[in-house]
């Protein structure tokens, strides 16, 4: 692949990585830990744009939310104290299972989503927490919903613009509250087959107040499984709702089969990895079931 890039930028603004983007056109290409861009190997590409040199390295505090800059590695979100703490660290949990040490060292979280990839690990977490992307385009900046942001396998709606920032809003606390993240793949170091995170609350009686579902590797996008939150939430949580839950959440994929696993297999794990998810929070939150 690299015999036909003709050139390697490493620009040190949002600005100036933009115009060199815009300027290369179709066969510029951007490139953050390079995990996905070195294995696609497209050859169409002539130009690429470093956007390791624009301060979008970070994880802080932005009022009640926490905002992490697109290039914060993996192997940052896994060390990083704070990110343990939000929402049970599924996050944290989700990084540490991407790929090996030196992949985690140079792979982004940016990256990640931007790669548009159904299998993307901290897709699930992230639509769980209800993140928000900030993108810069040439002209303006908008911020977006993680949920509207994948548009289909490879594609998202950024078109030529730069991911700088996910934002996770305060996720909803109190008593009660527990989080889960689950991941199955061929090995402890490969891309998920399928993975599945879940949140809810539950009351002093075990009643779920609210749910979140969120599935990766079973649809063209990672998506949230609504039909399977609504089933859950206002109702008492014990092992059948769980199961009713995990089946409604396999009924609203749509997997295909590849060289990984087959659509059914996929399917099955689904409704496998969100009763281990469902279980983990009720037990996290208290609740035997
Ligand atoms: C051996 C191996 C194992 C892997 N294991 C896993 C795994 O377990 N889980 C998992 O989820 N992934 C895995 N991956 C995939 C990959 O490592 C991740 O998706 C990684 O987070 C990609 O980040 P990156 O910075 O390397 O992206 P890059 O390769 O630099 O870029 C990926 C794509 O996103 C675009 N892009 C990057 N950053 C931005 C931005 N800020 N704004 C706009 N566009 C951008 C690039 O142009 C490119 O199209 C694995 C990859 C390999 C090679």
């Amino acid at each position: 692949m690299f015999d036909l890039v003709e050139a390697f930028h490493r620009p040190s603004s949002i600005r100036e990585a933009l115009r060199l983007l815009h300027a290369g056109g179709r066969r510029a290409r951007i490139v953050a830990g390079g995990t996905d861009v070195v294995v696609r190997a497209d050859p169409e590409i002539r130009s690429l744009v470093d956007i390791t040199r624009l301060g979008l390295t970070y994880i802080k505090r932005s009022g009640g939310a926490w905002a992490i800059g697109a290039t914060t590695t993996m192997a940052q979100i896994e060390h990083s104290a704070a990110l343990r703490a939000l929402a049970g660290g599924i996050l944290v949990e989700a990084a540490k299972g991407c790929g090996s040490v030196q992949l985690r060292n140079m792979a982004t979280l940016g990256g990640n989503l931007a790669n548009a990839s159904p299998a993307a690990d901290t897709a699930a977490p992230l639509l769980v927490l209800d993140a928000q992307v900030v993108v810069a385009g040439e002209r303006s900046r908008r911020t977006l919903a993680l949920a509207d942001f994948f548009l289909k396998p490879g594609e998202t709606a950024l078109g030529k613009a730069l991911l700088v920032e996910i934002l996770i809003p305060a996720p909803p606390r109190g008593a009660r509250t527990a989080w889960s993240f689950q991941k199955l793949g061929r090995t402890e170091s490969d891309i998920s087959v399928v993975n599945a995170a879940a949140g809810l609350q539950v009351d002093g009686k075990g009643v779920c107040k609210w749910c979140r579902i969120a599935l990766g590797a079973v649809a063209p996008v990672p998506l949230r499984a609504r039909a399977a939150e609504a089933l859950v939430t206002g109702r008492k949580l014990d092992g059948s709702l769980v199961e009713q839950a995990a089946a409604e959440a396999a009924r609203e994929a749509s997997p295909i089969t590849d060289i990984r696993a087959t659509a059914e297999y996929r399917r099955e794990m689904c409704r496998v990895l969100v009763k281990r998810a469902l279980a983990e929070c009720a037990a996290r939150a208290g609740c035997s079931l």
